[in-house]
């Protein structure tokens, strides 16, 4: 694996190598996470744009270059697996919705049609992936759902142990992919910070390898993908639109916006950028704009106050959005610096605006999406209402999760259907028909 450099501190930039520490930075304890380093220099040279086009893997793999998996490791565990599905899923303009909103372009990058149906399928299969390298038996998480039944799936694939901690709060749909998958799982009689505290403990006690997000520095990584995406499909789609080349290879779009728990997609969002901008294919980095729920938005208020990640202290968090509810972001030092150095922002918005969102999400372009992956066309709604994103700017939503994930909610957003007796009298009543029309 000579692309990976090291792994480097947030907090204080101490470099370590790759098999020097596993985790955070023993300075810093668990606020110290780690970014992974590269070696662009010699990614650039044996690494081309313009060979992309023809490669087979229409997944996360065709980035392998990028990402921190011994090949063999991934050759081995990627063929004709769910792991090898993970990634490439389709990013959809939605000329609608950008309508309604005077925005140039929009596009919502579908993370709902993940092997395990969202985003988190992205960090978790490079997690089975260094659990082997590093010859674990066990694989352990804590999650709000998603990042538990993506472990879980990916596990399922190639025969790995898992062991999974979970708030007893979880949607029942995300409880069942994990029993299915045939994970140990243990709902936790706590929040979702009490279930992580729970996983970081139980991890070393018990010899386990620890997916957890903000603490495992690789799962940046596996989520930095989805940026790699955006570019590329942005491309050839401005390319068969006849739009004349730019200088880089790849073209970036204005804005991206995404919905925020722990801050590890806005921040591997960022890190995929940066990855693209330190390798020449793009020429900027777009504003990243993060959302919240309202009654979960620590990261929003550290952003208003000035305040560094290390200086914040847990707060009580709820909202109806149960995969972006997190009272002490785990990875918000990353997340903090990806809105910073992007010239982005984070902002709120409430559990009813969320609600609302999902069918016009889903109306407008086709798009079902669970409540935390609504947020960010919620977030979309009231960045252009303040002001933050601008008329015919190119605009990306990242879509992190499939409806299906939380019917309970969805039903909320509509209502129940008419029931009807079975004739076409009351058919014709019910719908407001007149005969022959
Ligand atoms: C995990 C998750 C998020 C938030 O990601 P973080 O890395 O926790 O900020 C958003 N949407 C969905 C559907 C998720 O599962
Ligand atoms: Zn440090």
């Amino acid at each position: 694996m000579e692309q990976v450099l090291g792994l480097r501190c947030t907090i204080c930039g101490a470099e370590y190598a790759p098999d020097e520490v596993e985790y955070v930075c023993p300075r810093h304890g668990d606020d110290g996470t780690l970014d992974v380093v590269y070696d662009y220099e010699q990614i650039r040279q044996r690494f081309l744009p313009e060979k992309l086009a023809g490669h087979p893997a229409r997944s996360i793999w065709r980035y392998l270059p990028l990402l921190p998996v011994d090949a063999g490791t991934a050759a081995r565990l990627t063929a004709g697996t769910v792991l090898g599905s993970v990634g490439w899923t389709p990013l959809y303009p939605a000329p609608r919705l950008a309508g309604d909103l005077g925005l140039g372009r929009l596009w919502v990058k579908d993370d709902g049609r993940q092997p395990t149906a969202s985003f988190k399928d992205r960090a978790s299969a490079i997690a089975v992936c260094k659990a082997q390298e590093l010859g674990y038996g066990v694989v352990t998480t804590a999650s709000t759902g998603n990042a538990a039944a993506a472990l879980a799936g990916m596990c399922a694939g190639v025969g790995q142990a898992n062991v999974i901690f979970l708030p007893r709060t979880a949607p029942q749909a995300k409880i069942a992919q994990l029993l299915v998958f045939g994970s140990q799982v243990l709902l936790v009689d706590g929040t979702y910070d009490d279930a992580f505290e729970l996983c970081l403990r139980a991890a070393p006690e018990f010899g386990w390898y620890s997916r957890n997000t903000g603490y495992n520095p690789y799962m940046s990584e596996g989520k930095k993908t989805a940026s790699y995406e955006i570019c590329e499909q942005l491309t050839a789609a401005a390319s068969s639109r006849g739009e004349p080349e730019s200088q880089a290879p790849w073209t970036a779009p204005d804005v991206v916006v995404v919905p925020v728990g722990d801050g590890c997609i806005i921040g591997g969002v960022h890190k995929g950028f940066q990855d693209l901008l330190a390798l020449g294919w793009i020429e900027r980095m777009p504003r990243l704009v993060g959302v919240q729920a309202a009654g979960s938005s620590p990261l929003v208020d550290a952003w208003e106050r000035g305040l560094e990640g290390w200086e914040m202290q847990p707060v009580e968090a709820h909202s109806l959005a149960d995969s972006i509810v997190a009272g002490l972001p785990r990875d918000r030092i990353k997340a903090l610096r990806a809105v910073r150095h992007s010239g982005g922002a984070f902002l709120r918005v409430t559990d009813d605006q969320i609600v609302a969102a999902i069918p016009a999400l889903a109306r407008g372009c086709g798009v079902f999406a669970e409540p935390a992956a609504a947020a960010s066309y919620a977030g979309l709604r009231e960045a252009v209402k303040l002001g933050l994103i601008h008329a015919g700017e190119e605009v990306v939503i990242l879509a992190t999760g499939s409806g299906l994930k939380d019917v309970a909610t969805a039903i909320k957003s509509v209502g129940q259907p008419a029931v009807v007796a079975p004739d076409l009298d009351a058919v014709r009543r019910a719908l407001n028909l007149q005969s022959g029309e």
